[in-house]
């Protein structure tokens, strides 16, 4: 190609040893066929590669985690993908209580790496997500009620943006992008390639719970939950899932910071319904909690492509919702990934005004998202339908939608993201990336 600029980095076209590797997302139906990766070693290889892809006009995706669910934002045909994940510095500064990392860091590394020295660092329900990606789109998780969303703790970042140019936001400077970075989602602005967080002291223990029930108890487990997890003390932080109803069954997981007899006490209102299947509630050393609950992902020897949709909650779902879940839990697939995902809301993500940062739906009860799954081609486009129908359908129970955990079939997708935060996230694109360079189907376009 014919460029002033060279690419630097670790770098790999179509056709090289290695493409084939470089192109696996952790969803296969993201896969696709770019021109060239460029696996940046330092900010400065990722400025050269989108002066690279502006010379040669190539469309741009910005990678780190590989976690994306949805399709074209992570990969593009033809594109150039500038992915961070061989950038993995991570610096604490016990004093100042904040922590630097590069954004190849996946969440459960610093999770890990930060418990071992006696810190908190928010995470989600799988250990493998890359910070690049969530802490941009939000960052939720069982830790949110006590600490706010991953975003929330953001303080500082580095970004190169569609010129080449290295950017800085604080409070103090560029702090419109900071306010931006803090869930406006990922592929819009620039390409991040630091993050600072401010940190905290972790308990010395924390208890860990995991309760489980037979599918046909879901009505009865899921009516307790929603009038349960939402109010339940700040300190506890519960996901609900239910599987399908050919070998799915319900499970509830979390943390509670505090005592284990607390603990039990303060799950009654659970662990009394229905007949539990298994019963875990265990008081545990911070650092084993966090690896409880962050447990390596399954090796699986084929994997599942997935259509996820989500929204939030306002009030308990009612019975009509509930059949609405029941015929999708009857038509997903047997025996796979598929489901419901639950989260309470409250405590520290709700305290926030819904315009202190990008990140719009605070005030909810709670969190949902579903996902319908396979593994044949042939069977994607039914189990799309079947996740877009359900959002149809359940289009009168929820608000919004979590940028973190798209769908394609949203259209006029702006404020179902981002609420009455659209406005000024177009503002900020505007300023930043006036020609919009970072664009994916559903970026915020500049005002
Ligand atoms: C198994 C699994 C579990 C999950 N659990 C949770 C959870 O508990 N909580 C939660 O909040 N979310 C969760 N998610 C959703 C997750 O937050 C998003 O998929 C997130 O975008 C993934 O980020 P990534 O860096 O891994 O993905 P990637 O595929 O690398 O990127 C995803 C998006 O972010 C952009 N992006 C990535 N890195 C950068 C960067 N450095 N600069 C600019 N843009 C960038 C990409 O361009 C793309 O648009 C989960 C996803 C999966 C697959």
């Amino acid at each position: 190609m014919n460029s002033k600029t060279k690419l630097t980095g670790r770098v790999i076209f179509r056709g090289d040893p290695g493409y084939e590797a470089a192109r696996k997302n952790w969803d296969p139906h993201t896969n696709r066929f770019p021109k060239v990766f460029v696996f940046a070693q330092r900010t400065q290889d990722v400025a050269n590669a989108i002066k690279w892809a502006r010379e040669n006009h190539v469309p741009i995706r910005a990678r780190s985690g590989r976690h994306a669910l949805e399709t074209n934002l992570s990969q593009v045909n033809g594109g150039i993908v500038i992915d961070v994940s061989e950038m993995k510095k991570i610096k604490l500064n016990k004093k100042n209580g904040t922590v630097i990392v590069e954004t190849g860091n996946r969440v459960g590394r610093i999770a890990n790496t930060l418990a071992a020295q006696g810190f908190i660092a928010p995470f989600g329900d799988s250990p493998t997500v890359g910070i690049g990606g969530i802490t941009l789109g939000g960052g939720i998780g069982p830790l949110q009620r006590t600490i706010g969303l991953i975003s929330d703790n953001l303080i500082e970042l580095e970004m190169v943006d569609a010129n080449g140019k290295v950017i800085v936001a604080n409070k103090k400077q560029n702090a419109d992008l900071l306010w931006a970075s803090r869930g406006g989602g990922g592929g819009n602005f620039g390409i991040y390639t630091r993050y600072k967080f401010k940190v905290r002291r972790a308990p010395a223990k924390a208890t860990v719970f995991k309760i489980s029930w037979p599918w046909n108890q879901f009505e009865k487990v899921l009516k307790a939950w929603q009038q349960w997890a939402p109010s339940v003390d700040t300190r506890l932080g519960s996901e609900l899932n239910i599987g399908p109803k050919k070998g799915g069954n319900v499970m509830m997981e979390g943390l509670f910071l505090g005592s284990k007899t607390e603990a039990i006490r303060l799950l009654k209102p659970l662990t009394s319904v229905g007949t539990p299947t298994e019963s875990i509630i265990r008081l545990l050393p911070y650092t084993e909690a966090v690896k409880f609950l962050l447990p390596p992902d399954p090796v699986l020897t084929q994997r599942f492509s997935n259509q996820f949709s989500s929204g939030f909650g306002k009030r308990p779902f009612p019975d009509k919702a509930i059949k609405v879940m029941r015929h999708f839990l009857e038509k997903a697939e047997a025996n796979s990934t598929a489901g419901f995902f639950f989260l309470n809301w409250g405590g520290a993500v709700s305290r926030v005004s819904p315009k202190a940062t990008a990140f719009f739906w605070r005030k909810a009860k709670f969190y949902v998202e579903w996902n319908t799954s396979w593994i044949k081609p042939s069977d994607a486009a039914r189990n799309i339908a079947l996740t877009r129908n359900t959002r149809r359908k359940l289009q009168p129970f929820i608000v919004g939608s979590y940028i973190n955990v798209p769908d394609q079939g949203i259209e006029n997708s702006g404020p179902v993201y981002y609420g009455a935060n659209f406005p000024r996230l177009r503002r900020v694109k505007a300023k930043y990336d006036p020609q919009n360079v970072f664009r994916n189907p559903q970026s915020i376009p500049p005002a």
